[in-house]
């Protein structure tokens, strides 16, 4: 009898089981992906949008594209879990499994920092960056800032790769001279995982002129006085302010009971939940690793593989905690880390140095998946 596998969400860690899936079992394969958008977006395109670099439509992959022997795809949206079950209601019914994998990535709680929504700008959401990329253009002069609002948080460098593209946008505008830029970040470092790409960070930041503040988030953004209060008290004015809102898992996974303080508890080297057949990989899963794509694509790894042995047999490959962060300096270079923190006894991280030449390795990244799940 084939057994049911339902995967909540198209992102990367859902998208990359049932590619594992299916390219196992084949037709044989019994996966129901539910996805409530039509197109993947790529969480560094983003960047691309707000900064004029690439269109909202240009880098949209549209799920259409998204096709496997033995997976169906539903594009829902999924209004209810019941992990006990393992049912799922959504706008198009209800959705039963053997297997349920909750994928579902990392929702945005706009209402945490009061006048966020009103008075700053957003930009780590498609539309966000939209609207950042209208709003950009008209800002010429005065204080900048771009602010975490709470930890854990997607792609630990991207505030800082926001900061030093800024830095480049208003250069190139000839602007940069009548602009202060200051970074506000919840952690003790730009990128905790890696010294080297700290260091290289922070050094980029000082040539820069760009004032780093650690240890701090953004607790509100005051509208009469256009002001960023910061946990500890600091206040900073603002002409612009752009924001990473505090982050937790969607609504349906609050609900389900599922979560504990905004992130699904798991055990760490099995992706299950403390239900049975359940597990959760990617952003929404409280694995206290960096929350980044191919982080989400190695739980993926470890969960298709002990989905695979309870039906046919095989090794369980423990997760294996591996993944990188690509940051871009906004001059045409681009460093990164691959980071290993579970395979060994001891985490493990190889630097690789900002280059223009490394810029080949982002491009990579994305051509890789484009072909791998979109065979485009
Ligand atoms: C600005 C920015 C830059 C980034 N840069 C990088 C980078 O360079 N490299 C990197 O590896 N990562 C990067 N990331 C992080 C990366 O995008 C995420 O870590 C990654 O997408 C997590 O994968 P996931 O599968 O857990 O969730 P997601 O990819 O977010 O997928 C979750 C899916 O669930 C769907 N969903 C949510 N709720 C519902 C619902 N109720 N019903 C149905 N479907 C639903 C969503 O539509 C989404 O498609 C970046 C993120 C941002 C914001």
């Amino acid at each position: 009898m084939k057994s049911r596998v339902l995967v909540l969400g198209a992102g990367f860690g859902g998208m990359e089981l049932s590619t594992l899936l299916s390219e196992a079992l084949g037709e044989k394969a019994d996966v129901t992906v539910i996805e409530k958008s039509d197109a993947f977006v790529f969480g560094y395109s983003k960047i691309d949008v707000m900064f004029g670099r690439a269109t909202p439509e240009a880098v949209r992959l549209p799920y259409r594209n998204f096709v496997k022997p033995g997976v169906r795809f539903v594009q829902e949206t999924i209004t209810a879990i019941d992990p006990a079950a393992r049912r799922v209601t959504t706008t198009g019914g209800t959705h039963e499994a053997d297997f349920l994998v909750v994928a579902l990535g990392a929702d945005y709680d706009l209402a945490a920092t009061p006048g966020l929504a009103e008075n700053g700008n957003e930009f780590y959401s498609v539309a966000g960056a939209s609207r950042v990329r209208e709003v950009l253009p008209a800002f010429s002069k005065g204080p900048a800032i771009v602010g975490v609002s709470g930890f854990p948080y997607k792609c630990p460098p991207a505030p800082s790769e926001c900061a030093l593209m800024l830095h480049h946008y208003l250069t190139t505008r000839g602007v940069r001279g009548a602009c202060e830029i200051t970074l506000v970040l919840p952690l003790s470092s730009p990128v905790p995982a890696s010294a080297d790409l700290s260091r290289a960070l922070v050094a980029a930041f000082a040539e820069r002129g760009i004032r780093l503040l650690l240890g701090r988030s953004v607790k509100a953004l005051e509208p009469g006085r256009k002001t960023a209060v910061l946990d500890d008290g600091t206040e900073l004015p603002y002409a612009l302010y752009l924001g990473v809102p505090k982050h937790q898992v969607p609504q349906p996974v609050l609900a389900s009971g599922m979560a504990e303080n905004g992130w699904v508890p798991i055990t760490l080297r099995t992706l299950e939940t403390r239900f049975p057949d359940v597990y959760a990989i990617g952003d929404g899963a409280a694995t206290g690793l960096p929350k980044a794509g191919s982080f989400a694509e190695s739980a993926a790894l470890s969960v298709a593989s002990a989905i695979l042995a309870k039906l046919k047999g095989g090794e369980v490959t423990p997760n294996p905690g591996t993944g990188s962060c690509l940051v871009e300096f906004g001059d045409g270079r681009l460093g990164w880390v691959d980071l290993d923190f579970l395979t060994g006894p001891k985490p493990t991280s190889i630097y690789h140095e900002p280059s223009v030449a490394g810029r080949a390795h982002k491009v990579q990244f994305g051509a890789r998946r484009r072909a791998r799940w979109f065979g485009l």
